[in-house]
């Protein structure tokens, strides 16, 4: 694990730089609320090593980075499609990339390694299957597919409605001097899956601030403990003082409630209860 920017919650290029070793096979940012990681400096940090860049774009579909959608910054993307991501399709996911090999062996990997000889390949003997390496079954249903393929025309509508919404938070929100509003990397757009304040004071200040909003009624929600916090990695002996910046971030951190069917009225209301709350624990 390397450890992420104190203020965007992304992976920090430099960190990853002092951790890649001969043994780094593959680095696997993750897009945290919707704005890419810089994928730029990870490929200079990457350099000529035999290294492959994989994007965790399940809360950044439909955003950018100078202009460029997420899905062509890393060389394998991969989505969700779980019911809370920016678009569904009941469950499910896709992986993106610009690779025919790594292309092909996905198909076959997710249908038990089969891989079907097309007509022009095989005339003679038209219906061969052949199995060319240890696959398992990942399909998803043609019914999801159906659901997904309407989402995903409603995507950008989705996006757009998320960034008012929180264009609405930065402004009803910037004059509290306790809390911090969400880090933005420069030139790019965010798909504004989560959107996160972080507490200036500390873990006991978001801790009360969590149980106010909640009593007052407002669905707040921690996004999320470190990693190698979670039973299984310290199971694995990570010592839980790694990452430091992670693990700061992680005990300041709030998310507030932001989905495209949220009305103004709603997220004037969120607005108003945030300053009741601050108000309250002061
Ligand atoms: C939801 C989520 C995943 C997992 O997606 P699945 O569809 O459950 O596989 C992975 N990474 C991030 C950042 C997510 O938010």
């Amino acid at each position: 694990f390397a450890d992420v920017d104190p203020v965007t919650g992304l992976l920090d290029p430099q960190a990853v730089s002092e951790l890649i070793n001969d043994r780094t096979r593959i680095i696997v940012p993750v897009d945290y609320t919707g704005q890419p990681a810089d994928y730029h400096a990870m490929r200079t940090v990457i350099g000529d090593r035999p290294i492959a860049l994989i994007a965790d774009a399940a809360h950044s579909m439909g955003a950018t980075d100078n202009g460029r959608p997420v899905g062509t910054l890393a060389d394998l993307t991969t989505l969700s499609f779980h019911p809370v991501k920016p678009i569904t399709s009941g469950e499910g996911g896709a992986i993106v990339c610009s690779n025919d090999a790594w292309d092909t062996h996905m198909r076959a990997f997710r249908s038990h390694g089969i891989a079907r000889a097309t007509a022009t390949e095989n005339q003679t003997e038209p219906w061969r299957q052949e199995m060319t390496l240890l696959g398992f079954n990942y399909r998803i249903t043609d019914i999801q597919c159906a659901l997904g393929k309407s989402q995903l025309g409603r995507l950008h509508e989705y996006i757009a409605r998320r960034g008012e919404i929180a264009c609405k938070y930065f402004g009803g929100l910037r004059d509290i001097d306790s809390i911090a509003l969400p880090g933005l990397r420069e030139n790019t757009t965010s798909g504004w899956h989560l959107f996160t304040i972080r507490t200036l004071r500390d873990t006991a200040h978001r801790q009360a601030l969590f149980h106010k909003l909640r009593s007052l009624g407002v669905g707040v929600q921690v996004h999320y403990e470190p990693v190698h916090h979670h039973p299984y990695y310290q199971s694995l002996g990570y010592p839980k003082d790694r990452c430091p910046n992670a693990v700061d971030f992680a005990s300041r951190v709030l998310s507030l409630p932001i989905f495209p069917a949220m009305t103004n009225e709603d997220v004037a209301w969120v607005v108003e209860t945030v300053h009741e709350a601050v108000r309250a624990l002061e």
